[in-house]
């Protein structure tokens, strides 16, 4: 048994921030308490065969500031080899009791390499287990999509935006990495593109879940970042997404943006689900980068076609 307490959570409705999102004034996001605390997606309830879940820093053996479900390898860390292998095996574990929580094996997952890019992989079978039982075949991959019973899609985070994608009719699922740079270059309409261009999947058929990661309130960006926002986005939805705080700094709401990428892609406004759990205001719950200063683990995404 854990002998971790269940912080206090606080959640947030979006509804008067871009009104023009149907589901963002309700709960998206559905915690389930236990041994492996672990949050599920209102989205994609009562769809044949769609299984997802989101990870909480709870339920695991990681120790210090990655107490205690930390999820990542930390491949790029610069640390002694033995340090990297005590978090490789913290990592390692925390999977296999992630895994028993949600009926999935390790072996049936497949670990994005993610680099802020917009780069989507087909997975596979080939591809089973890559990132977390043995080496991946590929690197820079932000989104990952898969039309094959059984597999396990994992993306990760500590504030970015996950994007998770399910067609309705279970053709595919996808799920993506997006932070600033990727929500900027469009990753979730790529993903839409993709789905439909692989897979089969009519726009109106996709259902999203963005979030939980950092929400509008709480992520400061300087002039530089968001003047990409402003070069990106329609004059008409920029209230939505950049809101000026002080002469040096804009609150972004990577949320709102992530939604309108949805909506130019032409996924209806209803089918989109926005988080109420920000991730820098719920440090008890999850791991934020920026609330931690960078002393955090990782969190991860899971989306799969059950057989
Ligand atoms: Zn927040």
């Amino acid at each position: 048994m854990s002998t971790e307490t269940m912080p206090e959570i606080t959640r947030y409705n979006y509804g008067a921030s871009f009104s023009s999102c149907p589901e963002n004034g309700r709960d998206t996001l559905i915690l389930h308490e236990g041994c492996v605390p672990y949050l599920s997606f209102r989205a994609f309830d009562g769809l044949p065969g769609i299984q997802a879940a989101f990870s909480t820093r709870l339920g695991g053996v990681s120790k210090g500031f990655r107490s205690s479900m930390d999820l990542g390898f930390h491949e790029a860390l610069d640390t002694t080899p033995k340090e990297h292998e005590e978090l490789a095996r913290a990592a390692s574990e925390n999977f296999r009791r992630m895994g028993e929580t949600l009926g999935i094996q390790p072996e049936q997952m497949v670990y994005s390499q993610q680099t802020h890019t917009v780069n989507i992989l087909t997975v596979t079978g080939h591809h089973k287990g890559m990132g977390i039982v043995k080496a991946r075949d590929f690197t820079d991959v932000d989104g990952l999509v898969t039309g094959e019973p059984g597999i396990c899609l994992v993306t990760a985070f500590a504030d970015c935006n996950p994007v998770l994608f399910a067609d309705r009719t279970g053709k595919a699922v996808g799920a993506a990495h997006a932070g600033w740079k990727g929500t900027v270059g469009g990753i979730a309409g790529k993903m839409a593109d993709r789905l439909n261009r692989e897979f089969g999947c009519r726009r109106e058929d996709l259902i999203v879940q963005i979030g939980p990661g950092i929400c509008g309130r709480c992520y400061e960006v300087r002039e530089d970042t968001a003047r990409y926002f402003r070069d990106a986005y329609p004059e008409s939805e920029l209230p939505c997404i950049l809101k000026k705080k002080d002469e040096e700094h804009y609150l972004l709401n990577l949320f709102a943006a992530n939604y309108f990428n949805c909506i130019h892609a032409g996924i209806p406004a209803e089918n989109i689900y926005i988080s109420d759990l920000c991730t820098f205001e719920n440090p008890g719950l999850l791991f934020s980068h920026r609330a931690s200063h960078g002393k955090r683990g990782i969190l991860c995404a899971f989306i799969m076609i059950r057989k």
